[in-house]
């Protein structure tokens, strides 16, 4: 078995199928590496967002153009096929836990304009990743399925990579693209200098038959404040499940020791979102677990460059992740065809990781979307959304959210400054606040990464 290649991509989600199709495009001989035996399976829960079609995500503006099925990314300048389904939604709507409602989005007024209304689309994963797939193996990608790298190391000028079966390999240049909880970037010693804000886990089911008030929007009700808050989470699926339209409802809490089926059952049975399930049908349970640290400033170390959210605050979402691969992939063809196998032959991911993540995103911006129900009780959530008459922009970059929520709470403040001045300082605190104080319980109920090998 030939064991030596010009890049080794470790992890066949997004971010290192795309890596691997660019590298094998320009001729490099490329491995892939991946725990899962089924690339296209998805095991880990997804909303399937396209984020976004409506606006930009890190300066990008994504189009879908089902008639060449591709999803391009004109600014970056490049196309991945996509021959799947897709299908609109129209707005973002989040609601206290009282069923008051701020809505991102005018869905009526969007549905009523079809495609050009959307917020964004839907699409399936699995044919995504399976798209990529057969593209990397048209372009003679080795691909190892079942393989678990437990280790990367440097050896002589490259880097050498050990999975769990005992199977060795080595590469000039090493991509980790393995996910959130990055194993790769833990070895390293990567996370030593990330911020840790504590673990996300959820349940969830794909469901059919809900009665939802718009059932083409993103539903996302928070569901119990305090400490964990729970938050809940319905988005329609592309596909229809024997002929009915099918949704993705889920549950997300901070505390991993807590009973998620529990509280799965809270929302759907007993909570005032209960009516919207009565009488829904599970499908398919799914969850996940994730880590949520400060990215990683500078994704390089040994010949091993970090893409897609293996470096990144939580998620890079779909979009940041091919983005992420392309460049770390682009990156490595330039290293090699010049000869400069260091760090300076890959100056340009480097270059674009500065510039479009971490000068563009701020991972605090995003971390403040988890405060709210931790700074305030049901009821004062309850008020401070029933303030919030006028309907928001559409947006569906995350990090979009608290600003369009800051701007239109500065417009109630002198209103709730007559009638709850003690919320004013809770309402600063969104702000002003830092995540290592706001998250301090988060913190500590989680699981973190970072010990060496
Ligand atoms: C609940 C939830 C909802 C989401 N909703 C959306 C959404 O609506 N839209 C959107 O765009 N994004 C969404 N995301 C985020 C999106 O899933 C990720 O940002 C994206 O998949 C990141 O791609 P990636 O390639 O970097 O990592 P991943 O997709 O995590 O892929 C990593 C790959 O590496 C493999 N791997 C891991 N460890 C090893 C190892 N040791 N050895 C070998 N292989 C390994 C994994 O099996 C996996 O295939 C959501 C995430 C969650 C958790």
């Amino acid at each position: 078995m030939k064991t030596s290649y010009d890049l080794i991509v470790a992890g066949a989600g997004p971010a290192g199928l795309t890596a691997a199709k660019v590298a094998a495009e320009s001729g490099l001989s490329v491995a892939l590496i991946e725990r899962k035996q089924n690339v296209a399976e998805i095991l880990r829960m997804c909303g399937m967002m396209i984020v976004t079609l409506s606006g930009k995500y890190m300066g990008e503006r994504v189009v879908h153009n089902p008639v060449a099925k591709l999803l391009s990314f004109p600014h970056h300048g490049f196309s991945l096929h996509y021959d799947g389904p897709t299908k609109d939604f129209f707005a973002w709507h989040i609601y206290s836990p009282g069923g008051e409602r701020i809505a991102f989005g005018d869905y009526a007024a969007n549905s009523g304009r079809g495609t050009e209304g959307r917020a964004s689309a839907v699409y399936d994963k699995s044919r995504f990743l399976a798209g990529l797939l057969e593209e990397c193996q048209r372009l003679g990608v080795a691909v190892f399925t079942g393989e678990n790298v437990i280790d990367v190391r440097k050896k002589g000028e490259g880097v050498e990579v050990q999975c769990a079966s005992g199977k060795h390999f080595n590469g000039v240049f090493v991509i980790a693209a393995d996910g959130r909880n990055s194993r790769i970037a833990r070895v390293m010693g990567m996370n030593k200098q990330r911020g840790f804000y504590g673990s996300v886990t959820s349940i969830g089911y794909e469901m059919t038959n809900l009665n939802l008030p718009e059932p083409y929007a993103l539903h996302m009700p928070l569901v119990q404040s305090g400490d964990p808050p729970m938050l809940g989470f319905i988005v329609p699926r592309a596909w229809q499940h024997e002929g009915e339209d099918t949704w993705l409802v889920m549950i997300t809490n901070v505390d991993p020791t807590t009973d998620h089926e529990s509280l799965f059952d809270l929302f759907t049975q007993k909570s005032r979102f209960a009516p919207w399930f009565k009488n829904g049908r599970k499908i398919r349970k799914c969850g996940c677990a994730g880590v949520m640290y400060s990215p990683i400033i500078h994704p390089f170390k040994d010949n091993v460059l970090f893409a897609g959210d293996s470096g990144w605050c939580q998620e890079a979402e779909m979009t940041g992740a091919v983005m992420s691969g392309w460049k770390a992939g682009t990156a490595v063809v330039y290293a090699m065809l010049e000869g400069i196998r260091t760090e300076n032959g890959v100056g340009s991911y480097l270059d674009w990781w500065r510039r479009y993540h971490i000068e563009k995103l701020d991972y605090n911006v995003f971390l403040r979307n988890l405060y709210m129900p931790i700074l305030c009780k049901d009821e004062e959530i309850d008020y401070i959304f029933s303030m919030i008459k006028e309907t928001l922009p559409t947006v569906l970059d995350p990090y979009e959210v608290p600003e369009a929520m800051g701007k239109a709470m500065i417009k109630v403040i002198p209103n709730i400054q007559k009638e709850r001045p003690e919320l004013l300082n809770k309402l600063t605190g969104f702000s002003s606040l830092p995540p290592e104080v706001v998250l301090r319980k988060t913190i500590r109920a989680g699981f973190s990464c970072t010990f060496t090998t």
